[in-house]
């Protein structure tokens, strides 16, 4: 904890961006005590190699001059380029960045992609702007970053309210300022500029796979095995598919209107189906389901549950009352640490989220290999890569949850603290 309190500079958490900060750096501690790291070397890793911050002066539609700030932050570049998305949100702060961007390290090397950890944002709420004046916004920030961003050095992506619109006026704006074709600079772009087939299901899928690993190691078959699925969105639904299509029962869903169960299977397609028919596009009026709430969900008595909604979902107050054998995390952390804490207790495995949801940024590796090769890939050729790269790093981190006898989340960091040390050490510091 010494070199977390460095880096906080005796501050106290008071955001939430400081409180995912303190969060990455106790769980790089916890890792560094069970390897043994060299003092030096975790200091090294509790801080990012690189942080910039650039203010961005923005004409908005009625002509005024508003200014921004912006930050793109390199956690390691130590075992290649920096990779992570570009966040546009009123609450980002440059403790938020550096903690998502410490994250992203370690989803890159638990999952053996030869990237380092980045991440960027905007503190702005995209929702108060028109698209002309958000693409202005990007554009210009693009500009701030580009000494420090490009396919050698540190490739953006997609976060919270980016998207593909956003990644095109990335490459745009590289383009023209560098003269060339670069499409390589970012990841998550549309197909038609050199985006990935199979990005946008990536995760999902990727959730699937580490499910279906999980349950081979346990020795159980998909078949039959009882699933149920907190959100059914990108990530939720596409899960929720591949695991039925494996031979999984679905048992439960749900979205933000609450819960829907269906004790012999829900028909995962139809129930796709039903979102997009719904002009709000929810579950809602779901055929044959019986309504649950969100709370009962996460209590159902199923083998599996996915929790692929929000931040938080199993805290203090419900971990109790869960009772699946195996939880799978789709959403970004959404158990809390006493929660995790009172799951292990209670002998639940838990596949923690920088291993479970990392199969968006496999692709996203995929796709930045393609646009550099100008060669892309068939769908079912991206699928067969992410289903081995993925069960490839859930066989490792079980593997090492069993030698140091530690759940699958201390495993996890483990194995990425110990790649990034590691490919630091064999470079040599330099000079
Ligand atoms: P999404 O917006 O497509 O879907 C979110 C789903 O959660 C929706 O069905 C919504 O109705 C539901 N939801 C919202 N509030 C809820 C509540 N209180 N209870 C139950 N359901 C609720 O988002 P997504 O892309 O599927 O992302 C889901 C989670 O996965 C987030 O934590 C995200 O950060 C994480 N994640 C996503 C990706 C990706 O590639 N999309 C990658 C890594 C992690």
């Amino acid at each position: 904890m010494l070199v977390s309190a460095f880096v906080m500079l005796g501050r106290v958490a008071t955001t939430a961006g400081d409180e995912l900060l303190a969060s990455a750096l106790k769980q790089l501690d916890a890792a560094a005590k069970a390897l043994g790291l060299d003092r030096g070397m975790h200091r090294f890793l509790s801080m990012p190699e690189r942080t910039l911050i650039v203010s961005l002066p923005v004409h908005r539609d009625d002509g005024s001059l508003e200014v921004f700030t912006g930050y793109r932050v390199q956690h390691s570049t130590g075992r290649g380029p920096g990779k992570g998305g570009i966040r546009f949100h009123p609450d980002v702060t440059l403790e938020e960045v550096q903690g998502l961007a410490m994250l992203m390290t370690w989803k890159c090397a638990v999952t053996d992609l030869p990237l380092g950890g980045a991440k960027g944002g905007v503190a702005f709420d995209p929702r108060t702007f028109s698209e002309k004046e958000i693409q202005r916004l990007t554009k210009r920030y693009t500009a701030a970053i580009l000494p420090i961003i490009g396919p050698e050095k540190d490739i953006p992506a997609p976060d919270v309210n980016t998207d593909a619109r956003h990644m095109a006026w990335i490459v745009d704006t590289v383009t023209m300022m560098t003269g060339q074709h670069s499409p390589e600079v970012v990841t998550g772009k549309p197909v038609e500029l050199g985006g990935s087939r199979g990005r946008t299901e990536a995760t999902g899928r990727g959730v699937a796979f580490v499910t279906l690993e999980l349950l081979r190691r346990m020795g159980h078959g998909a078949e039959g095995t009882r699933v149920a699925v907190q959100g059914f969105g990108n990530v939720g639904s596409i899960a929720a598919l591949a695991l039925a299509e494996a031979g999984c029962r679905i048992v439960a869903i749900s979205d933000v209107t609450g819960g829907y169960a269906i004790p012999s299977g829900i028909d995962v397609r139809e129930a796709m189906e039903h979102v997009k028919r719904d002009p709000k596009r929810t579950l809602e009026g779901l055929k044959g389901a019986t309504r649950i709430s969100n709370a009962e969900l996460l209590a159902s008595d199923v083998d599996v549950l996915i929790p692929a909604a929000l931040e938080g979902q199993i805290n203090a107050d419900n971990a109790h009352e869960v009772r699946a054998r195996m939880i799978v995390e789709g959403a970004n952390g959404p158990i809390t640490a006493e929660a995790d804490r009172k799951l292990t207790e209670r002998d639940i495995t838990v596949v923690p989220d920088i291993l479970a949801n990392a199969g968006g940024v496999v692709v996203s590796y995929f796709e930045w290999v393609q646009s550099r090769a100008q060669f892309y890939w068939e769908l079912d050729e991206v699928e067969r890569r992410l289903e081995i790269y993925m069960r490839r790093a859930m066989d490792l981190v079980l593997s090492k949850s069993k030698a140091y006898d530690c759940t699958p989340r201390e495993a996890a960091f483990i194995v990425a603290v110990e790649r990034v040390a590691s490919a630091i050490e064999k470079r040599g510091i330099f000079p």
